[in-house]
């Protein structure tokens, strides 16, 4: 399979033409080998409109919605970012590319180690990660230029807006178990504007400020 070829169609059929602009989101879509972050039986579906299963009952989730959360943090490149939920590594990749430090913190060791073996190999030499509850965040790097929460919870974990740069967005689904909305909130001098952005499905943010564990 060609997966240049692949990898230019996803940019141009599920990004450019549902309206994502960000030039440098788009480079980065275009150099990053998404394919790299799934199990080799599922490579060739890697550049599809959907997400895959990772291990764990967990998902790298679907390029688009991957692009838009990038899309909303605006990055100029100089930033220090926080993600929660490191999953496959791949938006943590995509990430390491659009902003100068990336922190990513993930609750399962096993992603976390298959993350980091992909994210080595491409010699993303600018991200750290670490394995624990996300939800508290990660004060001793805060505050941080942007946060990306990539699973869902029940509501917003108050930590993460308080390590949050002024002006400054914090990208997160919220809502029930298996329907929620992506919401960009922007931490002003006093307070925080709070933007609905679109209907989405995640899995769950698991931990003290999002779901419980039913395991
Ligand atoms: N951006 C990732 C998304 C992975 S799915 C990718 O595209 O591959 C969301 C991830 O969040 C899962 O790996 C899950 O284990 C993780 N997660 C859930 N609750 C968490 C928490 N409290 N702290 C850190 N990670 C969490």
């Amino acid at each position: 399979m060609d997966f240049d070829a692949a990898r230019e169609k996803m940019v141009l059929e599920q990004l450019v033409d549902r309206g994502i602009k960000n030039q440098e989101v788009i480079r980065a879509f275009l150099k990053v080998p998404r394919h790299l972050f799934v199990e080799q039986a599922l490579r060739e579906r890697a550049y599809g409109d959907y997400p895959l299963p990772i291990g764990l009952n967990q998902t790298i989730s679907q390029p688009y919605m991957v692009a838009l959360m990038c899309e909303l943090l605006e990055l100029k490149g100089n930033e220090k970012v926080l993600e929660i939920g490191t999953g496959s590594g791949y938006e943590t990749a995509i990430l390491a590319e659009l902003a100068e430090r990336v922190f990513s913190i993930e609750r399962l060791d096993f992603l976390t180690q298959n993350a980091l073996t992909v994210l080595d190999k491409l010699k993303y030499n600018n991200v750290v990660t670490k394995v624990t509850d996300g939800t508290y965040g990660w004060r001793e790097e805060s505050p941080f230029d942007g946060i990306v929460v990539t699973a869902a919870s029940p509501q917003i974990p108050k930590r993460l807006l308080d390590q949050l740069a002024v002006k400054r967005h914090l990208v997160i689904p919220i809502g029930e178990a298996f329907s929620q909305t992506l919401f960009k909130i922007t931490k002003a001098e006093k307070g925080f504007d709070t933007k609905s952005i679109t209907g989405c499905v995640f899995v769950k943010l698991i931990g003290k400020y999002g779901w419980e564990n039913e395991n």
